[in-house]
């Protein structure tokens, strides 16, 4: 779906790159282009049903039993799945594994079941015309862009005053900036109350804390995930778990019953994909791969992840205020930079930030104790022209004194203090800017 938008994004900017497309030529850049959710919902869900061909057929290929069914425990080595027909079975196993993942959370609010969940919005068949995303995480971020993106009116409605909390200030600060500056509208500091359905239109009116009202066709919680082992009777296993109901584990995915493992996203770290996969490989080396993997194990540390939004973001490794915390505010040094995008500003898009300068922004942390605790720190937007960032150039061309950003300044002239006089990102990973005393 962020393909989706991203393809319309470009859509609306190919006015300006010179490109005349029939129908398209003459549109003003704003202006919402028409496009069919549903064939794409269609196209989509038989891409997955194939993808879950596939994965089947290799499950088969590699002579492994499938059970379908929802299993919980009954002792440490032995299950009982209960089939979808309402039949039940045991299975005992030397060893179990539990991946049982996690399920979006829906507040307990008078109207909460009008609306959905992340699940529901792929199995959305229409693009609502008024939707309301609830939550501050890279999920509703990532979903309010897409319908925003694809001419939705969109409301975010955070808690706090800005989304991403839990990332670094300069991820947080300019995607809240940017979102609002896109023209999704960020209501700050709100939280709903109730919400009433219009059973004839089906349209939902939303009561905010706020003393406002907000009337949309659809409401979507990203409030929170919580992990799925209440039904799973830990107990009977001795399968314990913190006060979220994530199962504790061990560094070697093992949980307080012998034999019984817990990967992905039920042990509640590092809630993604190929962390999943890779504590998985790792366990399954250490299990059965002999003597040379005996002592395999995921490193959970410096995991880098990518959130969807428009514009995109990443980040790996500590945050600023992880890594204060970790090695002492004055171990950490921080670089910082703010330069034009080159995707917009040469060929005069319009602004997307409330009619201010358009910046992306790069930034290059370190811990001086611990230098590869931060990786190439949180890019923006553009932010692969890093290579031309004004900061990264000599004397009087640094762009935070042009800007009277003096804080900044300043961190621009420490740079050059502690012995740098590159030019240009890191490459390969390498901070051309390392202080030599922290290497
Ligand atoms: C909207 C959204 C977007 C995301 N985007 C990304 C992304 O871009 N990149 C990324 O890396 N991650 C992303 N994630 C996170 C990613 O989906 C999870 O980290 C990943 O799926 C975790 O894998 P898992 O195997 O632990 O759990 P899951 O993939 O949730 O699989 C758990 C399975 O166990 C089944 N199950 C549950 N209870 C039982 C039971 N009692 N018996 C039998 N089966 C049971 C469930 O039905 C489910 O099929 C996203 C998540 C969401 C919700």
């Amino acid at each position: 779906m962020w393909y989706t938008a991203s393809v319309a994004e470009n859509l609306r900017n190919a006015h300006s790159y010179g490109f005349r497309v029939p129908g398209l030529s003459d549109a003003p850049a704003e202006q919402p282009i028409p496009f069919d959710w549903n064939t794409l919902k269609h196209k989509r869900d038989a891409y997955i049903k194939r993808l879950n061909g596939i994965y089947e057929r290799n499950l088969e290929k590699d002579h492994v039993d499938e059970y379908q069914g929802r299993a919980s425990f009954t002792s440490a080595n032995e299950l009982e799945v209960r089939a979808q027909d309402g039949s039940t079975y045991s299975l005992r196993a030397k060893n179990i594994l539990i991946a049982v993942g996690g399920a979006p959370t829906i507040p307990d609010i008078e109207g909460a079941e009008h609306g959905i969940s992340s699940d529901g919005f792929f199995e959305l068949e229409h693009q609502p015309k008024r939707v309301a995303v609830v939550g501050a995480g890279y999920i509703s971020v990532e979903l309010a862009g897409i319908f925003h993106t694809l001419g939705s009116e969109t409301h975010l409605l955070i808690r706090h005053d800005k989304v991403l909390r839990t990332f670094d200030n300069i991820i947080s600060d300019t995607l809240t900036e940017h979102m609002a500056g896109t023209g999704i509208n960020i209501h700050k500091e709100t939280n709903i109350t109730k919400v009433v359905k219009d059973e004839s239109s089906g349209a939902l009116t939303l009561t905010l804390d706020t003393g406002k009202t907000l009337e949309v066709d659809t409401l979507l919680w990203a409030i929170g995930r919580h992990p799925e082992t209440k039904a799973l009777n830990l107990d009977k296993a001795g399968v314990k778990t913190d006060d979220h109901g994530f199962v504790t584990v061990d560094a070697y995915q093992k949980t307080s019953a012998a034999n019984v493992f817990a990967v992905g996203d039920v042990i509640g770290k590092a809630l993604l994909t190929p962390v999943a996969i890779a504590a998985g490989r790792r366990l399954s080396n250490r299990l059965f791969g002999g003597e040379q993997f005996k002592d395999d194990k995921l490193d959970y540390s410096n995991i880098a992840s990518v959130i969807f939004s428009h514009p995109t973001a990443g980040s790996v490794g500590l945050t600023e205020a992880e890594a204060k915390k970790e090695h002492g505010e004055d171990k950490i040094k921080v670089y910082q930079t703010k330069f034009t995008g080159m995707v917009r500003r040469p060929l005069h898009l319009p602004s997307v930030s409330g009619g201010s300068r358009m910046t992306d922004r790069v930034r290059v942390p370190h811990s001086a104790v611990q230098r590869n605790a931060r990786q190439p720190g949180a890019q923006v937007a553009d932010g692969l022209q890093a290579r031309h960032a004004p900061a990264d150039r000599e004397g009087a061309r640094c762009s935070h004194r042009r800007r009277g950003l003096r804080r900044d300044h300043a961190v621009c002239r420490r740079r050059r203090q502690d012995g740098c006089h590159q030019e240009g990102p890191r490459r390969h990973g390498r901070d051309p800017c390392v202080p030599r005393a922290s290497v």
